[in-house]
């Protein structure tokens, strides 16, 4: 394959330190030449940006929300500053945090221009080829809501039609779909025109699993 795979994990309200330690011992960090993320709880990033750097890994690091606020008086927020000393990469738009928290299109365009100003590079997430993407997100992911955690993965056709459209209407140069991505089904997304790659939820919670549907998209 000639272009260049884009694979982030998104690990979500998932484990401890003690967990993040045990995956990490197991994780094989055979990644080829794709761009690796892994997206995980603010509360290890510090322990990633250490062990990473200590290793020759070329996994890089994300966060998957960003406060839409610099620094301030802004109690439980961690702002794109605190994030950026320690990972390259944001995840804002995603579904669970538009249904859970609410989240609409302005408070997402505030955490994008907070990434910008600091640096951080963007994974933004659409559920669909109407949604809006604020300018300057340098990665979008079609994640349909219907095929996140369920099993149901969209079919490649459509994911590569729905990402044609994204990508013609943004300019935007890498897109990747998101949702029931497996080592046993990546490959089919990732041969499609349109499709740069994939956003694994479950199947990134898993050292083994990660690193099977890794090397399976390569
Ligand atoms: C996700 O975390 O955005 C996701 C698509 O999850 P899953 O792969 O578990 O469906």
């Amino acid at each position: 394959m000639n272009k260049k795979l884009f694979i982030a994990g998104n690990w979500k309200s998932n484990k401890t330190l003690v967990e993040s330690k045990a995956w990490m011992d197991q994780f094989h960090s055979d990644l080829g030449d794709a761009t690796v993320v892994l997206c995980v709880p603010f509360t290890v990033l510090s322990y990633f940006h250490d062990v990473l750097a200590a290793s020759q890994s070329h996994l890089q690091l994300g966060a998957q929300n960003v406060s839409p606020f610099s620094n301030g008086a802004y109690t439980g927020e961690i702002n794109a500053s605190q994030i950026k000393e320690l990972a390259q990469w944001v995840i804002i738009g995603h579904s669970e945090r538009r249904k859970n928290f609410g989240e609409a299109d302005l408070v997402l365009q505030q955490r994008v221009d907070r990434a910008l100003e600091t640096g951080l590079q963007i994974i933004y997430c659409v559920q669909d080829d109407h949604s809006s993407v604020p300018k300057g997100v340098h990665v979008v992911a079609y994640e349909p809501v219907w095929a996140i955690g369920t099993g149901k993965a969209d079919s490649p056709e459509n994911a590569n039609a729905v990402l044609t459209q994204i990508k013609k209407a943004t300019g935007i140069s890498t897109g990747i779909y998101g949702g029931s991505i497996t080592h046993e089904n990546v490959k089919s997304f990732v041969t499609m025109d349109a499709i740069d790659g994939v956003l694994p939820g479950g199947a990134s919670l898993d050292p083994g699993k990660f690193q099977a549907l890794i090397s399976a998209a390569l």
